[in-house]
């Protein structure tokens, strides 16, 4: 299996170095060059662990030690579970891992392939890893790799925007090797100006002899491959569960924001599942709704701070891959370069025309969102975070008819300040995950706050005093 990027497909990597490197060289994302497919025989009936390792297998032929990775990333708190309903729908729980939102299902796996990466490319230095966040992705990476040998985590998160739950979980925070640092503005100001570290070489120089940059990012391939896992294992349960048959198409709703967690999907359909639709939910922040009902990306227009701040983003980094395997790396190429110089692009009508087959979308707003958590809670007795409610509100506009998984991405509790609003009642304490507990209680020993243009002073004030 090899892997090339976006924006040039000369370049070729083995999965060992995409995963250590983060981004390709010049900027692009690292994609696989096919997709290994996987019929229903092999796959149904199988627990997470065995279709995890026969999934990542695929990708990752080499690493030969796999079944430990999976089997220690899960061992403590396994992210998912499937909570099916009547009238064909079901929510995909991705919340019960360390951090209460799906990010763990990746995070809790990519430090053992990172450290993999690293022994397989004979990588002696220590891998500094630096993450943007706009919210989870950061208590998730900080968990995922406390006290990972060789590597040291960097998380910037916006200074606005993020839960107080979101910005407890980072800021107390203990090991030695993880760090989280506040930075002025929105996602999309942490997001740029860590992608800008990525290609300041000059920056890069002065770690060389000792370390190096990568990415907990979802445009880490160590991110993207682990959340395959879950739509073939939902897909699994539901056919063994006798929801649906086996062959019978199903669709996915996913909130989203970066567009990993949907992109996930659409490589298990091209893998083979029976997925007949994706549903792109997002909320007011709609640049992902507008190219995905238009095939214009305009990121030229205002930011809001929403109650699902988790997918407050504009410049939504892994639709590029998508570009790239519905249009190749020109087509890919040239719309970062528009989107670089104007922020907007328009796509080619044949890419749009077959994007459109498999992508449905709906945007949902604040109080749709409220009302979606409140109804969801008198006519199911079950209790979803706002990200969820997104892709709740969005499926119910567009009206599935094939079984409709929900991916519920975070847990209530995270988000307990909108949840109780909308249900006017307190969340039962009873209820609460473990990894959220006693937060408020906990010390806050992480402080940092640096303006936009301050992260790689940060950086090197962090690195000097840990080396
Ligand atoms: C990150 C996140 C999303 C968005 O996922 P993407 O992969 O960025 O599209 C949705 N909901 C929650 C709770 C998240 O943490």
């Amino acid at each position: 299996m090899k892997f090339t990027s976006t924006r040039n497909e000369k370049i070729k990597a083995s999965a060992a170095e995409a995963i250590t490197m983060g981004l390709a060289p010049e900027g692009g994302l690292y994609v696989p060059l096919e997709f290994p497919r996987v019929s229903l025989d092999e796959f149904l009936g199988l627990d997470y662990e065995d279709l995890a390792v026969l999934i990542l297998s695929q990708f990752l032929p080499e690493f030969d030690n796999l079944k430990i990775s999976v089997k220690n990333a899960y061992a403590d708190a396994m992210p998912v579970r499937l909570k099916t309903f009547p009238n064909k729908f079901a929510f995909l729980e991705l919340f019960n891992g360390k951090s209460a939102a799906f990010k763990d299902v990746a995070l809790q796996l990519l430090p053992h392939l990172l450290t993999t990466s690293l022994h397989k490319i004979g990588e002696n230095r220590k891998a500094v890893v630096l993450t943007a966040t706009s919210g989870d992705t950061g208590s998730a990476a900080m968990s995922g790799f406390s006290n990972v040998p060789q590597t040291e985590v960097i998380v910037f998160y916006p200074d606005e925007g993020i839960s107080q739950m979101q910005r407890l979980q980072m800021t107390t925070q203990t090991a030695k090797n993880v760090h989280a640092v506040a930075v002025k503005g929105n996602f999309d100001d942490a997001q740029k100006a860590v992608k800008l570290i990525f290609q300041d070489q000059e920056f890069e120089k002065k770690f060389e002899a000792s370390s190096f940059f990568s990415s907990a990012n979802s445009i880490n391939l160590g991110r993207l491959l682990p959340q395959i896992v879950y739509y073939f294992w939902a897909y699994s349960q539901l056919v063994t569960g006798g929801e649906i048959k086996s062959g019978e198409w199903v669709d996915f709703t996913v909130p989203t924001g970066n567009f990993g967690n949907i992109l996930a999907g659409y490589y298990a359909k091209r893998m083979g599942l029976p997925i007949a639709h994706l549903i792109c939910a997002t909320n007011k922040n709609s640049v992902l709704y507008d190219v995905l009902s238009t095939g214009t990306y305009d990121c030229n227009r205002d930011f809001y701070v929403t109650n699902s701040p988790s997918m407050d983003i504009l410049v939504s980094s892994n639709f590029e891959r998508l570009i790239y395997h519905l249009g190749g790396a020109k087509l890919s190429e040239e719309t970062q370069a528009e989107l670089a110089n104007s922020g907007k692009y328009h796509l080619p009508k044949a890419v749009y025309e077959e994007l459109k087959k498999t992508f449905w979308t709906e945007k949902v707003d604040d109080q749709e969102t409220q009302a979606t958590i409140k109804a969801v809670s008198n006519e199911s007795h079950y209790i979803i975070d706002p990200h969820t409610a997104v892709a709740y509100a969005a499926s119910q506009k567009l009206k599935p008819t094939n079984y409709n998984v929900i991916l519920a991405t975070a847990s209530p509790y995270k988000f307990a300040d909108t949840v109780e609003k909308a249900i006017g009642k307190k969340l039962d304490k009873k209820g609460q995950p473990q990894a959220l507990m006693d937060l408020e209680k906990e010390k806050v020993t992480q402080t940092k706050c640096v303006e936009k243009n301050e992260l790689e002073k940060i950086i090197e004030e962090i690195y000097d005093k840990n080396n």
